[in-house]
C-alpha cells in the first residue's frame, strides 16, 4: 500500500506517528513531502526568534493525547535548548520536538522516504468508464516526478496571508510576519514602522521588535484595535447540557438540524452552571488597551472559567457547528465568532505585561478605526475611519491580518489549492477551505464524489472544522483518520 502525506507539520508528523503503530504499517511504503525548512516541523514551529511563544503552558501542549506533559518531558531530556523560564516555551522548540519525531521512525523504517520538496499537483488517474482510481503526486511538471499512490494525505496547514490593502509586492510591505527574524533586516533605525492587525501574529512582531529593536517605535493598528485576551487559570470543565444526547433530541425535533438559539441556550446553562457572568465578559472591552489588559490579568479566575468552556467549544466544534443549518452557520459567524476568537487562544501573562510596559514607555501605540492603507511611491499613507484628519505615514509595514479562508482568494501563493481545484480533486466549501466528509475528514470531490482515500487536515477544512486547529484537535484527528482507515479495511478482510 503506498501512501503520500503531502505536508510535513503537525498534522503530518502526526498521521505518521500514528500509522506506525499499527501491525499493517509493514506493509504500507509511505513518502512524506515537504521543504527541506519545514519538513517536521511546519510552519508556526518554524526555527524562528525565541521571543515566539507557544500559546499554551509547554506542559499542556503534547503530540500525544495520553500524556500532555510529554513535550515537556522531551524538552527537560535534551541538552540543547535551554530557557530560564520553561512555562511558555518558545514556538521553535516544540518545531523540535515534532522533528524528533520524524527523525527518529525515518532511521527506524526503511519503508518510510522523506521527499524534501513541494507538490505542485495531485490527479485523478482513472480510465474512462472505471470507477477505480488511483492518486498521482507531483513535484513539478515533468513526469518523470509523477509518483502513484493507493492514500493520500492533504496536510499542508495554512493558506497564505490576506493582503486587504493590494500592498503585496511594494518596496517596504512585508506580506508575512515569518519568520519574524528577516521581517526587519533592510530596516533603518529612522524608520517608521507599522504592523497592520492586532491579532497573535501581531503579539509574535511585537516581541520580536521589543526584543530586538529596542529602540525602534511600531504603531499596531487595525478596524477594531482589539488585542486577543490573557490567559488566566483554565480549570477543567465538562458541558452538563451541551451534549450530543441534548443536541440529538433537539434535532429530532428540528428537521435534523439543531437551532443556534438552542445551542446557545444550552451553553447559557453550562455558563450558569460553571458561575461564568458570559455577558459581563464578553462585554468586559473598554477600548484601551492598558485597561483592558490590565482586567484580564487581574481576573485570572473567572475570565479561565471562560476561557476553558470556549476552549471545549472549540473541541467539541466539529459535531456542533455541523449540526446547524447553513443559515444558522452564517448567524453564528456574523455574531459570535469574533467573541470566540479573541476570548480563546489567549495569550501568556508575561506577553500581556510587556505590551503594557511598552505602551507605557511609548514604544508600542495600538491605534484602531483603520479605514485604508495607500502607497505613493515612497510612503505609506494610513487613514483612519470617523477622522479624517488623522492619517499616519510610514516607511515600513509588516501585515499580520492572518491566513486566507476561502478558496476564492487565493491566488499563485496556493498554487497546489488552485491546481487541485481546477482538475476537480476538490471543491470550495461556501464557508470556507474544501469539503470534507466531518466525521472521515474524506475529501469531496466535484468529479468523483467522495473520495475513498484521500483525506485532508487542517486549516484547509476550516468550513468544517471551524476554529479547530490547534495541536490537540488536529492530533485527535489523526487518530481518528487513522484508527477509520485501518479499522474500515480491517473489517473488509
Ligand atoms: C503563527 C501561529 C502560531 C500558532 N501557535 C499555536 C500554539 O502555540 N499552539 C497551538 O495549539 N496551535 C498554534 N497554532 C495553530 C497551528 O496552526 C496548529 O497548531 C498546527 O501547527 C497546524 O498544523 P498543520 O499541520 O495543519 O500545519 P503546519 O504545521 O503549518 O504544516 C503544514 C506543512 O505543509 C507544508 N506545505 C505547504 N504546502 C505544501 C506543498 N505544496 N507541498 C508539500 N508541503 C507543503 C508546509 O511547509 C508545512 O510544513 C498556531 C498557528 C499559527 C499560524
Amino acid at each position: 500500500m503506498r501512501i503520500a502525506i503531502i505536508g510535513m507539520g503537525t498534522a503530518g508528523v502526526s498521521l505518521l506517528k500514528e500509522l506506525v503503530k499499527y501491525d499493517e504499517f509493514d506493509q504500507m511504503k509511505v513518502d512524506v513531502y515537504d521543504n527541506p525548512k519545514n519538513m517536521g516541523q511546519g510552519i508556526p514551529f518554524q526555527n524562528d526568534s525565541d521571543q515566539l511563544l507557544i500559546n499554551l503552558p509547554a506542559k499542556q501542549m503534547s503530540l500525544n493525547l495520553k500524556n500532555e506533559r510529554e513535550f515537556y518531558e522531551w524538552y527537560q531530556q535534551q541538552s540543547i535548548f535551554k530557557f530560564s523560564n520553561p512555562e511558555y516555551l518558545p514556538r521553535f522548540i516544540f518545531g523540535h520536538y515534532m522533528k524528533d519525531y520524524l527523525e527518529t521512525y525515518h532511521k527506524q523504517y526503511k519503508n518510510i522516504q522523506m521527499i524534501k520538496k513541494e507538490v505542485l499537483e495531485v490527479f485523478i488517474d482513472a480510465d474512462i468508464g472505471e470507477t477505480n482510481i488511483k492518486y498521482v503526486v507531483c513535484t513539478s511538471e515533468k513526469p518523470d516526478c509523477q509518483q502513484q499512490y493507493d492514500i493520500v494525505f492533504l496536510t499542508v496547514g495554512t493558506l497564505s496571508y490576506h493582503d486587504p490593502y493590494q500592498l503585496k509586492g511594494t518596496p517596504g510591505y512585508i506580506q508575512t510576519p515569518y519568520p519574524t527574524y528577516d521581517t526587519l533586516n533592510e530596516v533603518d533605525s529612522t524608520d517608521r514602522i507599522a504592523i497592520i492587525g492586532t491579532g497573535l501574529a501581531s503579539l509574535d512582531v511585537i516581541r520580536f521588535v521589543t526584543a530586538h529593536h529596542p529602540n525602534l517605535p511600531i504603531s499596531v493598528t487595525s478596524r477594531k484595535g482589539h488585542l486577543p485576551s490573557v490567559r488566566g487559570n483554565m480549570p477543567e470543565i465538562q458541558f452538563k447540557y451541551v451534549t450530543p444526547e441534548n443536541f440529538n433530541k433537539i434535532k429530532k425535533e428540528n428537521l435534523g438540524n439543531v437551532p443556534l438559539e438552542d445551542a446557545l441556550t444550552l451553553f447559557r446553562k453550562d455558563c450558569t452552571y460553571y458561575d461564568i457572568p458570559v455577558e459581563k465578559l464578553v462585554h468586559r472591552r473598554k477600548g484601551d488597551p492598558i485597561a483592558d489588559l490590565t482586567y484580564d490579568l487581574e481576573h485570572k479566575e473567572i475570565l479561565g472559567k471562560f476561557q476553558s468552556i470556549l476552549e471545549l467549544a472549540k473541541e467539541n466544534l466539529n459535531w456542533i457547528w455541523n449540526s446547524f443549518s447553513r443559515d444558522d452557520q452564517k448567524t453564528f459567524l456574523r455574531n459570535y465568532q469574533s467573541i470566540l476568537k479573541e476570548n480563546s487562544n489567549p495569550m501568556p501573562p508575561r506577553t500581556a505585561r510587556l505590551i503594557i510596559n511598552h505602551i507605557q514607555n511609548g514604544q508600542i501605540e495600538i491605534k484602531k478605526g483603520l479605514e485604508d492603507v495607500k502607497h505613493d511611491g515612497q510612503h505609506f499613507w494610513f487613514k483612519y475611519e470617523d477622522d479624517f484628519k488623522a492619517i499616519d505615514k510610514f516607511d515600513v509595514v509588516i501585515n499580520a491580518t492572518g491566513s486566507k479562508s476561502h478558496l476564492s482568494e487565493l491566488d499563485n501563493d496556493d498554487q497546489l489549492i488552485l491546481n487541485l481545484e481546477n482538475r476537480q480533486v476538490v471543491q470550495a466549501h461556501p464557508l470556507g477551505g474544501i469539503q470534507i466528509i466531518p466525521e472521515t475528514n474524506q475529501i469531496i470531490s466535484p468529479r468523483y464524489g467522495t473520495l475513498k482515500n484521500m483525506f485532508a487536515l487542517g486549516q484547509l477544512t476550516n468550513g468544517i472544522n471551524q476554529s479547530r486547529n490547534g495541536v490537540t484537535m488536529i492530533v485527535k484527528q489523526a487518530v481518528s483518520v487513522v484508527e477509520n482507515l485501518l479499522n474500515r479495511d480491517q473489517n473488509k478482510c
